[in-house]
């Protein structure tokens, strides 16, 4: 799979497929994005392979530990991002990116008590007023990718 920035400068390939696709409508993504929810791709950072200028930002977090936004460094777009507790290993990779945005739907929506009232969420989706255990959630395959980055 491929994607790019708004200006085309930046362009990626995702050599794996990705271990978990979210939904989060927490207020924070609303506010980061400036949209209703962010749909994130959750893949090992060595399997995105960029090309293009980058930048980072760091912006805070409920948690209170922040968040690195790896961005285009010409427009500004967000690509991925890095959150404290996964570290720099995972990246939480946007899909409306992709060059096929509509080709990773969520496997879950989360946050979904601050979700905008308008959004109806999918049947035979599941759906959490908080976080999720991804124990519960994941394939074994992803789970074992994800214990090998530890
Ligand atoms: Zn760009
Ligand atoms: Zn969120």
């Amino acid at each position: 799979m491929n994607g790019h920035c708004i200006c085309g400068a930046v362009t990626y390939q995702l050599t794996d497929a990705p271990l978990f696709v979210q939904c989060c409508h927490c207020s924070w993504c609303q506010r980061e994005t400036g949209s209703a929810f962010a749909v994130n791709a959750l893949i090992e950072t060595d399997r995105v392979v960029i090309d293009g200028p980058l930048r980072e930002r760091e912006v805070p977090t409920a948690s209170g530990k922040g968040q690195v936004l790896v961005q285009c460094a010409q427009c500004g777009c967000t690509i991925l991002s890095h959150y404290a507790g996964a570290g720099r290993k995972m990246a939480f990779l946007r899909t409306g990116t992709l060059d096929d945005p509509g080709a990773l739907p969520p496997a879950i929506h989360i946050y979904v008590g601050t979700r905008r009232p308008w959004v109806i969420l999918p049947d035979g989706v599941p759906a959490s007023d908080a976080y999720y255990r991804a124990a519960d959630h994941w394939s074994p395959a992803a789970l074992a990718r994800r214990q090998a980055l530890r």
